[in-house]
């Protein structure tokens, strides 16, 4: 048994709409399906669930929200019309949507209802059963997932029929609607697929798997075949996003594996997630990275032998309300990296760490990108960190911060800004 989720961009449109119907009709084992909300049909063009948070936005600051509400209305009742789909329904639906965002229903309620028409309206169009999340799937305040909803959802999936599921929400524990983060409906799709204990978690996208790089930065860089659960999310921590790096949470114990697909080109072979794969062949999966970082340097004599020097220090970042993403400690200082947007108070923050632990020497330095080498062949093979090491110096780059170890299956490495691609590119070519 299979659990797909399609994106927002597989749901567009009717066009779009007609290939998830041929893919679901292609394999009986696809039985249950979530789906996001109507996405972009072209570049310029806004995603349903950005338009709802208008509408909301508009209404909570006391505006007429009805343009925005019509340009919601107009394209399902769009898709409705050219599926052949029980109109005066819809339109019944949107009413009331319309009224209950007026009377003051949350943002989480707003932005829900993106999911919830889209599944409404598959589930009528292919005879399918339509299953709400809402009092199904419980979130914690957190944003994690109650385990009752394993149990919940499951009950509810026994039995013979197709399910169709609207993603990305489900209920508080007081039972008002609640949204995951943006991108939610994956973890929705994890969620369904562990409750039902699928064979296969299929996450119907736009793009053809998981890339070794950024293709904004390397031309056209190859498709990761096979990746671990562990490698994806460290991936996806240092830049590439195609999947949730918290919808793996879910299936990881269940081991299911996760098949990430093109809907526009189901024949792509695509990106499998599972939970062990051979390294030996293809020790590094990816390369990714993220630019604006700032380091914090920090030098006080014997400080590596001051663990109250090094709390202080962090206790006063998360009073400015920074967490930084990696640290380095050597014998007398210390480098913290964290993103520049949480730095609006820099000034006043080295000032507060001279005058309260006096420290021989600090400075602070933005405009630094770092760079994740991920693989779980990286602990074993032999000479990887050489050969990213020598790229980049022969692409006359050089490395700021390099860190090893603190996970096994990463090396970061931290170059200046304006070396980004360049250092990029380079170790993109020495390890694919
Ligand atoms: N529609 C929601 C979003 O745009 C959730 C999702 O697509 O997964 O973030």
């Amino acid at each position: 048994m299979t659990v797909c989720k399609f994106g927002g961009s597989s749901l567009a449109d009717t066009s779009q709409i007609k290939k998830v119907e041929a893919i679901l009709a292609s394999d009986p084992g696809r039985k249950v399906t979530i789906v996001s909300a109507p996405g972009k049909r072209h570049s310029e063009d806004i995603k349903i669930t950005d338009m709802l948070y208008t509408c909301h936005a508009e209404a909570s600051a006391g505006k007429s929200f009805s343009e925005s509400f019509n340009a919601v209305r107009k394209r399902y009742m769009e898709i409705g019309q050219e599926l052949g789909i029980g109109i005066s329904n819809l339109s019944d639906t949107l009413d009331q949507i319309e009224l209950t965002i007026s009377r003051g229903e949350s943002a989480d309620y707003a932005a829900s209802r993106g999911e919830y028409l889209c599944a409404k309206i598959l589930a009528e169009y292919l005879g399918s059963e339509f299953l709400d999340t809402e009092g199904l799937i419980i979130i914690a305040d957190d944003g994690s997932v109650d385990p009752v909803s394993y149990e919940l959802l499951s009950e509810k999936l026994s039995g013979d029929s197709n399910f169709i599921i609207p993603g990305f929400y489900g209920s508080a524990k007081d039972g008002s609607v609640k949204t995951f983060t943006r991108g939610g409906s994956d973890i929705t799709g994890a969620i369904a697929a562990r409750a039902c204990n699928a064979d296969l978690y299929e996450n119907w996208t736009d793009v053809s798997g998981i890339l070794m790089a950024d293709p904004r930065i390397v031309n056209e860089p190859k498709t990761i075949a096979e990746i671990t659960y562990e490698e994806a999310r460290e991936l996806a921590s240092i830049g590439a996003a195609v999947f949730h790096e918290e919808a793996i949470a879910p299936i990881r114990d269940a081991a299911i594996p996760i098949h990430i697909k093109n809907t526009n080109k189901p024949e792509d072979s695509g990106t499998k997630i599972v939970l062990h794969r051979d390294d030996q062949s293809q020790p590094i999966v990816g390369v990714s990275g993220k630019i604006g970082y700032t380091r914090l340097f920090v030098k006080k004599l014997f400080l590596q032998k001051n663990p109250n020097f090094i709390i202080k220090i962090k206790t006063i970042l998360t009073i400015y309300g920074i967490e930084p993403e990696f640290s380095s400690v050597g014998f007398d200082s210390i480098s913290l990296f964290f993103n520049t947007n949480m730095a609006g108070n820099k000034e006043e923050i080295l000032t507060r760490i001279l005058t309260e632990l006096e420290p021989d020497e600090i400075s602070s330095d933005a405009k630094i990108a770092m760079i994740g080498v991920v693989g779980e062949g990286l602990y074993d093979s032999k000479g990887i960190i050489a050969k990213v090491s020598t790229a980049i110096s022969e692409a006359g780059v050089a490395a700021r911060y390099i860190n090893y170890g603190g996970s096994l299956i990463t090396c970061v490495i931290g170059v200046d800004e304006t070396d980004y691609k360049t250092a990029l590119e380079a170790i993109y070519s020495a390890i694919a």
